[in-house]
Parts: structure tokens; C-alpha cells; sequence
């Protein structure tokens, strides 16, 4: 192969196969996608041992993607089961999977997804080092962690979340002044925990160049966790997130230089009045870098409902910059998710991108919203479950509650002000008794 990645290729003035079903999908042209890519404001992750991938750009000018978190716990540990929510998820329109597994064999999990699975799939390597040492996470030195990115990369992973910008001085400061949550990201609690019982630098900072060469070899996108991210609408901006952002700002240029894919992750929780700014700071410091949220979730008083407040602050975030959604299910802070949770996580997601992708005006966005309007007034239901994001859910529930007059539905019935301006705009008599 005459390139090494996806942005060594564009930086090459080549367009590969996968830039070319990205222009397809994106309604884009493949020049305009090489040069994005070129640039990093467009990641397409896409490793080389991912055979079964059908590739998607990530980048605040593309449609809005969402990627559904996934995977066996001690607590829930049926593989089964967990592909199945996975099949279902991409059904939905799942964009990713990231496989947060953590008991078990992964490999067995991780190797069938990415022979089966089209959708890219992404994974966090520090929640699998225990389990593929069988070591407790003290006894791991920072060549087992950059062992267990390399495997990740041969089985086909697309994109591996690193918590690369919480260092010791993040130790320093979080202890200094203090935090409401303190950390509550997965991968930064274990890597602060590692720096606190070893006494070392985070080695996903230290050792970051010879990550960058795993990651080339592969073309493994990497997507710079927000280990600092805020836990609580308190803990929003504060100097700790502010920091990390900075200096992941500095690990998007190092990649770059290496010809390496970068998404960067945001926050958390934060105020709706708040989003927008930070993804105004995070697009000037990560230069464009395409930016992975994580909600945001604009209350933190709503567990059951979380992915409506995720969803809330997802739709401004993508509207004023970010590229790709993390899911949210009713589950959060309460429980793994169960199908019924997967499934209203998703759907919130998606309805999320697609209104900040009309809002941003990417090209096509609002087709099919536009058919709903004339289906709408034409009263003509087939249409309007043809053009429904779920359209399932919208069948049932009307075949639930029939109408007594069969064109409306039994919100209004007589009293439909569709069918009456029909009537009165053809001059035919309105019967309402
Ligand atoms: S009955 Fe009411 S809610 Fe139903 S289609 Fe007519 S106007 Fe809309």
C-alpha cells in the first residue's frame, strides 16, 4: 500500500476507497473529503484489519454521528445477549460501537465484531489490561498498557480512546482544589489510580510517540479521552477540564505530525448556556480536530431520564461544532442498560444529530423532514411511517389508539385541522357532528 493512513494518503493528494464512500454518503464531493482529511478536521477510522467496516467520516461539516456504548460486565455477563443489542444498535443507525467489556475473554467479543460488525468500532485499552494480563491494575507496567493498544490494533479496532492528557499535574491540581465529583471518567479514575499507587507519569502521555507508531501501523484513529471531564454541572470549565483540553490540544498536533487520525472527547456535565462556548474553545484549541461529546448533560437531576438531558445538550453541541455524540441511555448512573434502554438512547441520539445537522445546514439533511410536511398534509399515513426516524414505535402507537374517523388520528378527529383546511381549500363541505 503506498500510504500508511487515511491523513498519509490525503496528505498525498491520494483519494482512497474509503474517502470516496464517505463523498458518496455525505453528498460531498472525494476532493473536498481528501482535503478535510488532510487537514484532520475529517477522521475516517478505519483499520486495516476492520474487513468488514463500510466506512463513515467523522467532522463537524458531515452529518452528525453517534456512536452506543456496549459490552459484558461482571454483573451482566452474557456475550449473546450483548451482540445482539449490538446488531440491533447498527439496525437503528448506529454509527459505532465502542466495546466497553470488561469481563471475560474480550478478544473473543472484540475479534467477532469486527468480522461482522460494519459499523467502526472503537474500544478503551486500559479497561481491558487487567483482564488480558489477569494482573491487578497496580502490577501493570506501561509496556503491558501499549501491549494491549497493539492487540487492539490487529484485531481490527477502528478507534481506541486514551486518556493521554490527565498527568501528574492533574494528581497535583485535583488534590490542591479540590473537585465536587472529583473524576468520574472510567479511564481516568484507573489511570490516576495507577499514577497514585506507582508513582509514575501516565504512560499513555509518557510513552505517546511509540502509541502513535502502533496506531499508524494499523491506521487506528485515536480519540483523546477527556479523563477530566466534569461529573457534575459544579465541576463544568473548571481549571482541571481546561487544562486537559489544553494539552490535548498539544497530542492532536503530535499526531498529526505522525500522520495519525484525532478525534478529541468533551465533556460531561455542563450548563446548556456553557455548550456552546465549549466547543468554540475546543475547536480553536485542538485546531478543528473533529470532537467527541460525551452528552452533555445539561441537568444532573434527572437519572431515568438521562438521555433527554444528554440529548438536550448533544443537539446544541453538535450544532455549534461537535462531530460525533456518545449515547446516553435512561440507565446512566443507575444500572447497565437493558434492550428497551439501548434502543431510547439511541433514538435521543439520533434525533439529536439530525436536528443540529439541519441546524448547521449540512447538505440533504432536511429531505426527509421536508416528504414528512407534504405527507402530513396529505393525511397520507403510509408516507409518514416511510419518513419516520422509528417507525415502528409511530405504528403501533396509532394502531393502538384507532381513530373514529379513519384519514385523521384521535388526537383531534373531526376536529382535524388537516383535514378541515383540505376540505375548505378543495370548497368541500367541514362535517364536524
Ligand atoms: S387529528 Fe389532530 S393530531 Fe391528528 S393528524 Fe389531524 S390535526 Fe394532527
Amino acid at each position: 500500500m503506498a500510504y500508511a493512513t487515511q491523513m498519509d494518503a490525503a496528505r498525498q493528494g491520494i483519494i482512497t476507497r474509503e474517502m470516496e464512500i464517505v463523498a458518496e454518503k455525505e453528498n460531498r464531493t472525494a476532493e473536498e473529503i481528501r482535503a478535510w482529511v488532510a487537514e484532520g478536521k475529517v477522521a475516517i477510522p478505519a483499520n486495516k484489519n476492520h474487513k468488514s467496516l463500510d466506512p463513515a467520516g467523522i467532522g463537524s461539516m458531515l452529518k452528525t454521528k453517534i456512536n452506543v456504548n456496549l459490552g459484558v460486565s461482571r454483573d451482566v455477563a452474557d456475550w449473546e445477549s450483548e451482540m445482539e443489542k449490538v446488531n440491533h444498535a447498527v439496525e437503528l443507525g448506529a454509527d459505532a460501537i465502542m466495546d466497553l467489556s470488561t469481563h471475560g475473554d474480550t478478544k473473543i467479543f472484540r475479534n467477532k465484531l469486527t468480522d461482522e460488525c460494519p459499523a467502526m468500532i472503537g474500544t478503551v485499552p486500559i479497561y481491558d489490561s487487567v483482564i488480558y494480563h489477569q494482573r491487578d491494575l497496580g502490577e501493570l507496567t506501561a509496556e503491558d498498557f501499549l501491549e494491549v493498544i497493539r492487540a487492539h490494533g490487529e484485531d481490527g479496532v477502528d478507534f481506541v480512546t486514551l486518556h493521554c492528557g490527565l498527568t501528574k499535574r492533574t494528581v497535583e491540581q485535583l488534590k490542591r482544589f479540590g473537585r465536587k465529583t472529583n473524576i468520574v471518567s472510567r479511564g481516568g479514575s484507573l489511570i490516576f489510580a495507577w499514577m497514585s499507587m506507582t508513582g509514575e507519569e501516565n504512560p499513555f502521555f509518557e510513552y505517546y510517540d511509540e502509541i502513535l507508531d502502533i496506531c499508524r501501523e494499523y491506521d487506528m484513529t485515536i480519540s483523546l479521552g477527556d479523563g477530566a471531564r466534569p461529573g457534575c454541572l459544579a465541576d463544568a470549565g473548571d481549571l482541571l477540564q481546561i487544562e486537559e483540553l489544553v494539552r490535548l490540544g498539544e497530542l492532536t498536533k503530535r499526531a498529526w505530525e505522525k500522520d495519525v487520525q484525532v478525534m478529541v472527547e468533551g465533556p460531561g456535565h455542563v450548563p446548556l448556556n456553557e455548550v456552546a462556548a465549549n466547543m468554540e474553545i475546543q475547536q480553536t484549541i485542538c485546531a478543528g480536530a473533529p470532537f467527541y461529546v460525551l452528552g452533555p448533560l445539561v441537568t444532573d437531576i434527572a437519572p431515568g431520564y438521562d438521555h433527554i438531558t444528554a440529548a438536550i445538550g448533544g443537539a446544541v453541541a453538535a450544532a455549534h461544532g461537535a462531530a460525533f455524540l456518545c449515547y446516553v441511555t435512561p440507565a446512566e448512573h443507575l444500572a447497565l442498560p437493558n434492550a428497551a434502554d439501548v434502543k431510547a438512547g439511541i433514538m435521543a441520539s439520533k434525533i439529536a444529530a439530525h436536528a443540529a445537522d439541519i441546524a448547521k445546514g449540512v447538505p440533504g439533511a432536511r429531505d426527509e423532514d421536508d416528504a414528512m410536511g407534504d405527507a402530513r398534509r396529505e393525511l397520507d399515513w403510509e408516507k409518514m411511517f416511510a419518513h419516520a426516524m422509528d417507525p415502528e414505535t409511530a405504528r403501533r402507537v396509532r394502531d393502538e389508539r384507532s381513530p373514529e374517523v379513519e384519514e385523521t388520528c384521535s388526537m383531534c378527529g373531526k376536529f382535524c385541522a388537516v383535514r378541515s383546511m383540505n376540505k375548505a381549500l378543495s370548497g368541500e363541505k367541514v362535517d364536524i357532528l
